[in-house]
């Protein structure tokens, strides 16, 4: 018998992937590590890519560019600066939208790369477009932000409902926290 195949993931946990890979691909003041096709095969195993992962350090600066675009969906302010830097995204990837179960191996997911042996760079812009814009669709509000605190850039995506959040961890949270607590009593 046949391995049982994946339940679909929530539009979120792709939108979870997108995060992780920007923040892997961008060096941050907190980690001040260049990523190298190394670490972002970690990521990319760590939300459930299957193996051989195998990157060159070509596709590492290809991704890294794609990291800077999808960047500004999560630094836009409302939902409508969003939605605009999508369209625009989307106008990028190869399209048109069609699916794809990897010959059987996959349940039936869609694709917007040119074909599923697409360059890294490729499927990280055409997913991440594809997962944003449902999550955009679905909870009327931006998929995500940048963390607020001063040393770090970290994206995250938005929680599904409750108070926004403004950070990308509860380190950063707490950090911050201590931070101000100093400054009020010097
Ligand atoms: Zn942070």
């Amino acid at each position: 018998m046949p391995p049982p195949k994946p339940q679909p993931p929530k539009p979120s946990a792709t939108a979870e992937r997108t995060a992780a890979l920007i923040n892997a691909l961008s060096v941050n003041a907190l980690s001040a590590e260049d990523p190298t096709p190394h670490t972002v095969a970690a990521v990319l195993r760590e939300h459930g890519e299957a193996d051989p992962v195998e990157l060159s350090a070509h596709d590492i600066t290809e991704m890294r560019a794609v990291a800077e675009m999808l960047r500004e969906v999560f630094a836009a302010d409302d939902v409508d600066a969003a939605a605009a830097t999508l369209n625009h995204l989307l106008r990028l990837t190869p399209g048109p939208l069609r699916l794809s179960s990897h010959d059987g191996l996959t349940i039936w997911h869609p694709h917007l790369d040119s074909t599923d042996d697409a360059p890294w760079g490729e499927w990280f812009l055409a997913s991440s477009c594809l997962a944003l814009t449902v999550l955009l669709w679905n909870r009327q509000r931006p998929p995500g932000g940048i963390c607020a605190s001063s040393t770090c850039w970290n994206v995250y995506v938005n929680q599904g409902s409750g108070l926004p959040r403004r950070y990308c961890s509860r380190r950063c949270a707490t950090r911050e926290r201590v931070a101000t607590h100093r400054r009020t009593r010097a």
